[in-house]
């Protein structure tokens, strides 16, 4: 990649890195010294920013505020043990962010703002990515609406933002998961494939009630039957039934995981069989029941791979096994983990240095 970008660079005077505690990361509460922002006005992008992080300040009539015109990224950046920076499969939110910016009517963001914008920030705050084991750089891409208008109407003008957070791991211990079974995430038709902030605040009350119950997440079945397994709150699911790797296909109701495809792709190379297809609910509790499901977990850039445990349904918690030495979810998540951290050779052209 080469800076041909023009980026207008104002770099903090002091940067408040001495101000957090490496050792006690909280996900998603630090956040690193610069950000970049970029104007959508008059048609087209203006020349993006990179500003010290803080604060915006905006018109109560925004109409991202009210109208929702608001998507999301998100990934990690790595340093490996040379230090070099390293970010996982980047061009893949890039497309995944405009896919959504199409259904909610933002203007697309063009590549060499989205990856140039990017490297220049991490390399200025290249000091923040966190070196420990376990723990990256969460990567935050946005856009909204920035017009101040009433009423349900595209805006003309939006802003692109990225900034980052030094985080720690995710999960920790096997999930508590619930299939929910009265509300929905997503129907044929919505937006339930685009990356947009309403789908996080629907998903909120539902999420709260399980843990409310003593879960973790909750499993989405489909809106009109509530038949199949589609995804969790923020991470596509997979089983391991039978030896075959069973995940539902993504379509418009579920979002297109970038963790899910390259778990799909080691499984395709490592010769597994993979079935991409419509999981029942009641399939998957009998599977467990007669011992045929030996794994279950969530994949996604915040945890990776987050093994479940307890598989709640109409009241009753199906346990799966304990995962074994050499389960298949294991070995995956070290592939794609050696990977991305640079421990291993890129063979797939995964990782952007
Ligand atoms: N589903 C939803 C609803 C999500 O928010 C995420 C996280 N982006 C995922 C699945 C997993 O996607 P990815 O592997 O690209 O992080």
């Amino acid at each position: 990649m080469t800076d041909t970008l023009q980026i207008d660079i104002h770099q903090i005077e002091k940067s408040r890195i001495d101000s957090v505690d490496f050792d006690n990361l909280v996900f998603g509460r630090s956040f690193a010294d610069h950000m970049l922002m970029v104007d959508f006005k008059d048609g087209e992008w203006q020349t993006p920013q990179i500003l010290p992080y803080g604060p915006i300040s905006y018109s109560p009539a925004m109409m991202s505020l009210h109208y929702g015109q608001a998507i999301f990224e998100g990934m990690k950046a790595y340093k490996n043990a040379a230090g070099e920076i390293l970010v996982f499969r980047p061009e893949e939110n890039w497309k995944r962010l405009n896919k959504s910016a199409v259904r909610m009517c933002i203007p697309e963001i063009p590549e060499d703002i989205f990856m140039e914008g990017l490297s220049q920030l991490l390399r200025l705050d290249a000091e923040w990515i966190p070196a420990k084991e376990g723990c990256s750089m969460y990567i935050r891409p946005f856009m909204f609406s920035t017009d101040e208008y009433v009423g349900v109407s595209p805006s003309k003008t939006y802003k692109f933002m990225i900034f980052n957070c030094p985080v720690g791991s995710y999960y920790s211990k096997p999930l508590r998961v619930r299939v929910e079974t009265q509300y929905i995430r997503a129907a044929h038709g919505g937006v339930g494939f685009s990356k947009n902030a309403g789908n996080y605040g629907g998903s909120l009350y539902p999420t709260k009630l399980a843990m409310d119950a003593g879960y973790d997440q909750i499993i989405w079945t489909d809106a009109a039957t509530h038949t199949f397994v589609e995804e969790a709150g923020t991470m596509n699911l997979l089983f391991v039934i039978d030896g075959a790797l069973v995940t539902a296909p993504t379509g418009d109701t579920i979002l297109d995981g970038i963790t899910r495809k390259s778990v799909l792709q080691v499984a395709k190379e490592w010769r597994m069989k993979i079935e991409e297809r419509q999981l029942s609910v009641q399939e998957l509790v009998e599977g467990i029941k007669a011992g045929k499901v030996t794994e279950a977990f969530g994949a996604g850039t915040a945890a990776v791979i987050a093994p479940i445990a307890t598989i709640g349904f109409e009241g009753v918690d199906y346990q799966l096994p304990e995962r074994a030495e050499d389960a298949f979810s294991k070995r995956v998540f070290e592939e794609i983990n050696d990977t991305r951290l640079g421990k291993k050779a890129d063979t797939r052209g995964w990782v952007m240095k």
